[in-house]
């Protein structure tokens, strides 16, 4: 098949197999054709995706990804310049420094607590594709584990009022021990100290993700 497109070829499309463009390599010709005809290479980005270029933008240099460069000099313009002072940024900004900065006001009820911002969410630009920007009014809120760290599976956008609601309806929560002891217990974190215990799988038995935990069952009350 291949042999038969490039015997169609011009001449200097023959020659495209294999050479750079950017950050594309021509693989193979293929019988594709775009909306303004003419033969499409198979083409092989540095980033690692396949993509189909046509044979004249790869000449006259106007494709030279697979559209991972100009997605990452946005990402780069606007980690660098724009996004700094926007609402999404203060935001990513304050929570890190409530949760990693010990000097922060905010720190003992968060990092303190050991309430913790997940990996992925220390870079920003994670942090804004997952979340997005705040709608009006709403505010980051830890949900549905409001002991909870800050990750994906813990968040929403939430008025002041859900998340007062969700810091009570959250609070209080029962924990009977392997040895007969029942306790009734608010922070999550605190709790899992004195008891060497883990938060998280404490927080997985609450939302019933897991039934027991060091032979300790979970209650809301
Ligand atoms: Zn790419």
């Amino acid at each position: 098949m291949t042999k038969n497109i490039l015997s169609e070829l011009p001449p200097w499309a023959k020659k495209l197999t294999g050479q750079k463009f950017g950050r594309l390599i021509a693989i193979e010709p293929i019988k594709k054709r775009s909306n303004g005809g003419g033969i499409v290479w198979r083409c092989l980005c540095d980033c690692g995706n396949e993509c189909f270029k046509r044979a004249g933008d790869l000449r006259y240099g106007s494709v030279q990804s697979c559209g991972c460069l100009q997605r990452d000099a946005v990402r780069e313009a606007v980690t660098k310049h724009g996004m700094s002072r926007t609402k999404i940024y203060k935001i990513w900004q304050a929570m890190i420094q409530r949760c990693n900065n010990p000097k922060s006001t905010a720190y003992k009820y968060y990092g303190g607590r050991g309430i913790k911002v997940c990996e992925r969410w220390h870079s920003f630009e994670n942090f804004y594709e997952d979340v997005g920007d705040p709608p009006k009014g709403k505010s980051l809120d830890r949900w549905p584990n409001n002991d909870g760290d800050y990750e994906p599976a813990n968040w929403r956008w939430a008025t002041k009022i859900e998340q007062a609601n969700n810091t009570k309806a959250l609070k209080l929560f029962l924990a009977f021990g392997p040895y007969d002891q029942i306790e009734i217990a608010k922070n999550q974190h605190i709790f899992a100290k004195k008891w060497k215990l883990i938060p998280g799988h404490i927080s997985d038995c609450l939302l019933g993700k897991r039934k027991k935990h060091k032979g300790w069952e979970f209650q809301r009350i």
